[in-house]
């Protein structure tokens, strides 16, 4: 078996590194692997690498395995591991970032995880936030299956988890200047 010296891997910094430190801000180097990134993660049972497992796989330069990992696709974005992490590592740009260079370099692990995401980001353009009943809907009826989740959506609707309006938020305008900004710079999907 192959031995690395994690200290100097990380003191020679791969070219990853450099790239998320210059083009985003975000310093993968600073992650000492505690793990309360993945701890916290309300999805981490269904990735193939947890959270701490992806930055560790940029720390080595072995982006093309993170890239192709379902992780990325399976991220929630609900920066929870961001916000717990004790060295400040912004795991959830990273997620966002992977996404979209997997996406497009066509390295998408299902193509139900693409109609997805591009649901959902839509939703958030066009209402300024997430409508989980419209959403569910739109992805069962482009993904060709439209009765997938009928036993669960009913019970849901009857005790008001789900509502068939959204609820728009107060300057959608605003939502738009940022996706507007955020695909000027290279940041946001089609
Ligand atoms: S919480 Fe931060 S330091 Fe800890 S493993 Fe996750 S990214 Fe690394
Ligand atoms: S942002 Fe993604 S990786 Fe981070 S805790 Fe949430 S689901 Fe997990």
């Amino acid at each position: 078996m192959e031995r690395v010296n994690l200290s100097r891997e990380l003191l020679h910094a791969p070219e990853v590194s450099r790239e998320l430190k210059e083009h985003y801000g975000i310093d993968i180097t600073r992650c000492y692997q505690c793990g309360k990134c993945s701890a916290g993660c309300p999805v981490s049972f269904a990735m193939d690498y947890m959270p701490r497992q992806i930055i560790r796989l940029l720390q080595l330069g072995m982006k093309e395995q993170a890239l192709r990992s379902k992780t990325i696709w399976l991220c929630a974005f609900c920066d929870t591991c961001s916000t717990r992490c004790p060295r400040e590592v912004d795991i959830h740009g990273v997620m966002e970032i992977l996404r979209l260079e997997a996406k497009a370099r066509g390295y998408i692990t299902h193509k139900h995880n693409n109609i997805f995401h591009g649901i959902f980001l839509q939703l958030v353009k066009r209402l300024g936030r997430v409508h989980e009943g419209g959403l569910i809907v739109l992805f069962n009826f482009l993904s060709l299956q439209p009765f997938k989740d009928v036993l669960y959506g009913l019970p849901l609707f009857l005790k008001g988890k789900l509502h068939i309006l959204p609820e728009l938020v107060r300057d959608r305008g605003e939502v738009k200047k940022i996706f507007k900004r955020a695909r000027s710079e290279g940041g946001v999907s089609k």
